[in-house]
Order: C-alpha cells, then sequence, then structure tokens
C-alpha cells in the first residue's frame, strides 16, 4: 500500500468517446466527450464507476496504486491508466488536471480502538481519503470552471454520517470528506460544477471481504456471523450492495437532469441512517 509507483498518467486518453450508435439507447453516451478521472477504479466501487462512465461515452483516467489491476481496467474501457500512490503528495499533484468528472472512490479500511489505533495508520487514511481529493479537485475544479460544467462524486460511506466502534480513522476521514464536499458545492455553483457524496452501507467487494476476519477477531464472534450480527444488523434491507448499484449512482448524479443537486449526500444504505 505504501510502495510508491509512477505518478501521472501513461499518455493521453487512448481514444475519443465513441460517438453514439443507432443501436444504443436514446441518450446513452450522454458524457461522450467529457473526461473524467476515478481513483482506486482498479477494484471494487472505483471499477464499477470506471466501466459505468466509460459506457455513457466518457474517457476514464483509471487511477490506482494497483498497477495490474488498473492496466487490466483501463484496457477494459479503453481508459488510461495513471498508477498512483495518492498517499504521496507528490504523485497526485502529477495526475491530469483536465478532468471534467472527478469520482474520489479510493479508501482502506483500519480496525482497532482508539488506544490501539497506530497513528501512521491513521494519517495514511487521512493522506489517502481526504488529501488526496483535496489535491485533485485544487487542481480539476480550474479546468471545470473554464468549461463551466464539471460533477465532483465523493464515495463517502454510511460512516460519512454515522460512527462505528473501531474505525476511528475511517470515520473522520469520511466526516471530512462530506464537508469538503459541500464546501465545494458552495464555491463551485455558479460554474456549472455539483458536488456530491454517496453514502453506502456494506458493498459487496475486497474491502468488505477483508474485514471479515478482523472484525470477528475485535467483536469476538466466528467469522460466518460477521455480516449478519454486525455488518447487516442496522440495516432494514439485510444483503449487502453490489458495486454496480454504487455506479449507478455515480452516474446519475452526472446525467443531464441533476444539475441542481449539490451538497447533498445520498444514503445507499439500506435504511441504517432511517434509525
Ligand atoms: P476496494 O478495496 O475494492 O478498492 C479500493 C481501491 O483503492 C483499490 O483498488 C486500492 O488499490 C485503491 N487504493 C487504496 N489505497 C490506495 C492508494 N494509496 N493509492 C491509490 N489507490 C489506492 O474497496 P471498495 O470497497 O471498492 O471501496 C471504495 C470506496 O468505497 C472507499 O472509499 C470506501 O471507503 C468506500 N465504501 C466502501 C464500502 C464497502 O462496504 N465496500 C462502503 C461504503 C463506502
Amino acid at each position: 500500500m505504501e510502495s510508491t509507483q509512477s505518478p501521472g498518467a501513461e499518455g493521453p486518453p487512448a481514444a475519443p468517446p465513441a460517438a453514439a450508435t443507432p443501436d444504443d439507447p436514446p441518450g446513452a453516451r450522454f458524457l461522450a466527450g467529457r473526461t473524467a478521472l476515478v481513483t482506486g477504479a482498479a477494484s471494487g466501487i472505483g471499477r464499477a464507476c470506471a466501466v459505468a462512465l466509460a459506457e455513457a461515452g466518457a474517457a476514464v483516467y483509471v487511477v490506482d496504486i494497483a498497477a495490474d489491476a488498473a492496466k487490466e481496467v483501463a484496457a477494459e474501457i479503453g481508459g488510461t491508466c495513471c498508477v498512483t500512490d495518492l498517499a504521496d503528495p507528490a504523485a497526485v499533484d502529477a495526475l491530469p488536471d483536465d478532468a471534467d468528472i472527478v469520482v474520489n472512490n479510493a479508501g482502506l479500511q483500519h480496525i482497532a480502538p482508539v488506544h490501539e489505533f497506530p497513528p501512521e495508520r491513521f494519517a495514511l487514511i487521512q493522506r489517502v481519503m481526504v488529501e488526496a481529493p483535496f489535491r485533485i479537485l485544487r487542481r480539476t475544479l480550474p479546468h471545470m470552471y473554464a468549461g463551466g460544467w464539471g460533477r465532483v462524486v465523493n464515495i463517502s460511506s454510511v460512516h460519512g454520517l454515522r460512527a462505528s466502534p473501531y474505525k476511528s480513522a475511517y470515520v473522520v476521514a469520511k466526516h471530512a470528506l462530506e464537508g469538503l464536499s459541500k464546501t465545494v458545492a458552495l464555491e463551485a455553483a455558479p460554474h456549472g460544477v455539483t458536488s456530491n457524496c454517496i453514502n453506502p452501507g456494506y458493498v459487496r467487494t475486497p474491502l468488505v471481504e477483508d474485514q471479515i476476519a478482523t472484525q470477528a477477531v475485535a467483536h469476538g464472534i466466528p467469522e460466518a456471523d460477521v455480516v449478519t450480527r454486525v455488518m447487516l444488523e442496522r440495516t432494514a434491507i439485510k444483503r449487502l450492495i453490489e458495486p454496480v448499484e454504487v455506479a449507478a449512482a455515480a452516474l446519475w448524479f452526472c446525467s443531464p437532469h441533476t444539475g441542481y443537486i449539490t451538497g447533498a449526500s445520498l444514503p445507499l444504505d439500506g435504511g441504517w441512517t432511517a434509525h
């Protein structure tokens, strides 16, 4: 996670977004001509967002530290691979600055009570999940302002709205991302740029699968019980969400009739925050 790799884009977007074909449903490629930058796009929710945006016609920068997986996603969608460690500020500042759409998605988790939480792990999580989104936006917003159109989609979490035990760094980072999103919404509104958060509950991705063993230890319960007794305990809908369902919401924020929605946080949490 903390290894450094070559930052920046490997060349310009491979191919311009394809024009609509007669087989496309009306409006299907509504992002043709737009450029999107998606962080953490090699896996899980980020990968699903990159695929959805590309299918809608956007040229996508696939940003991730996982080089092989990022290259695979970029090849699959005709995007541009940017192998970047988002914990490295210089690498983040070398990313392309010409995106019309930014999806701040990359994230990581560490589970431990506050009194045992490693400070260096806390700092790493803030760098990747708060400082990197800030650095990306401070460099891409001028391009969006110049074009009079832009969409910022921040993949927050229910943990941007609620806390859970043992996740201090993650809860702090997601609450900070909510603040960044709302501040950008206010500053960017006169320029045709919106900024919103999506707040999923537990999504079926490697990040969640990796948590099952550590949550079992932290809560002192068998691994088999973690999904039902911990993860789904507070949701009314008793299943995990799929990454494509989160990507559909991200795409919707970029669609033609959502320009009045800004500074919002959209829970995709199966009723968790209805409590
Ligand atoms: P994931 O582990 O499948 O993917 C995260 C991606 O981020 C990986 O490809 C990883 O390589 C990348 N990444 C991590 N650290 C990086 C770094 N330093 N530099 C560059 N890339 C880095 O996780 P996911 O579940 O798809 O999570 C994506 C986002 O969604 C995260 O912000 C997470 O907090 C949020 N989220 C996830 C869930 C869930 O239940 N899975 C719920 C709510 C919110």
